[in-house]
């Protein structure tokens, strides 16, 4: 069903993305938070679409969950920046090849964009063929498969940087959370800062010269999921949104790109970023990579003003 892909090359890239925003302490709650995420879900909610009842193998029939509410998100405490953990990290895992470590890049620039922070790649070594046995089996193509715990309870928290708001690494090994699961595109720590999500599943057919947009956007959603997991979001129930679960590849490819009105709320209080300049921010790069479905929305949001800082 999965086609592998030939992996080649080991590399050592520093890139980090930088952005300059003021952030001030969200605890306690400040007293206008609920007047911002209003004024930001009225701007907003007339443009999304609620979710419709979830067809027989997707994410929500086999996993009924509740969703969160904004209240239900603040006080949760989420992650977020501190004054001492400024940075979003993404990591290498294992050899990647040129094509791929140019995805890599791109979707950091994405998640910098996406989360208004400094973000920065590291890699870090990890020797697939030593990994203990109760961290491994086989799947259906005969492929290793690394189960999650490996990268979200061992490795990505031993490295772990300082400054860290959040590590979410990247792997090009199939991946699963459970003996009971057949695998999972990411996964990600709602307390714990780290996150992980496997390209393995994400090549739309051959691994091209160039990625294809298909493929471009599974892992940019797939990893700004992850991310949005890594900020304690939990999955989103109540509109079509990058925050919704997924089972399956066509449910990847049919959620959008974007936050819908009330996920942005929650990471509008915990990112406190320009929303205006997030949106132009965001249309750029997908004008930059010459991506041209989210277009429309982009162009109209852009365009609001919104009364919060
Ligand atoms: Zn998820
Ligand atoms: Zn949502």
């Amino acid at each position: 069903m999965i086609k592998l892909s030939n992996l080649i090359c080991i590399l050592g890239l520093t890139l980090i993305i930088s952005c300059k925003e003021k952030h001030q302490p969200r605890y306690p709650v400040p007293k206008d938070a609920a007047a911002s995420f209003n004024i930001i879900y009225d701007s907003l909610s007339n443009l999304h679409t609620t979710l419709s009842p979830p067809n027989d193998d997707d994410w929500l029939k086999d996993h009924p969950e509740s969703g969160q509410t904004f209240k239900e998100y603040i006080h949760s405490k989420p992650i977020g920046l501190t004054a001492t953990r400024t940075k979003l990290y993404l990591a290498i895992l294992g050899d990647f090849d040129s094509i791929q470590q140019n995805m890599v890049k791109k979707t950091l620039e994405y998640l910098s964009i996406f989360y208004a922070c400094e973000a920065e790649l590291i890699s870090i070594e990890v020797d697939f063929s030593s990994i203990p046995k109760k961290y491994f089996r086989y799947n259906e193509n005969n492929e290793i498969q690394v189960l999650t715990d490996f990268f979200l309870k061992k490795l990505l928290l031993e490295n772990l940087p300082n400054d860290a708001f959040g590590l979410i690494g990247c792997t090009n090994y199939d991946i699963f959370p459970d003996p009971q699961w057949n695998f999972v595109f990411g996964q990600a720590s709602l307390h714990n800062r780290v996150g992980v999500w496997s390209m393995n599943r994400l090549e739309d057919n051959t691994h091209a010269t160039e990625f294809k947009e298909k493929t471009t956007l599974r892992n940019l959603k797939v990893a700004s999921h992850e991310t949005g997991h890594i900020l304690s979001l939990k999955h989103c129930t109540s509109y079509e949104c990058i925050m919704n679960g997924s089972a399956h590849i066509d449910e990847t490819d049919s959620k959008p790109v974007y936050l819908c009105p009330i996920c942005l709320g929650k990471t509008h209080f915990n990112r406190q970023f320009n929303l205006t300049d997030r949106f132009q921010n965001l249309e750029s790069f997908w004008n930059r990579n010459k991506i041209s479905i989210y277009h429309q929305y982009y162009e109209i949001v852009k365009g609001i003003q919104f009364s919060v800082h």
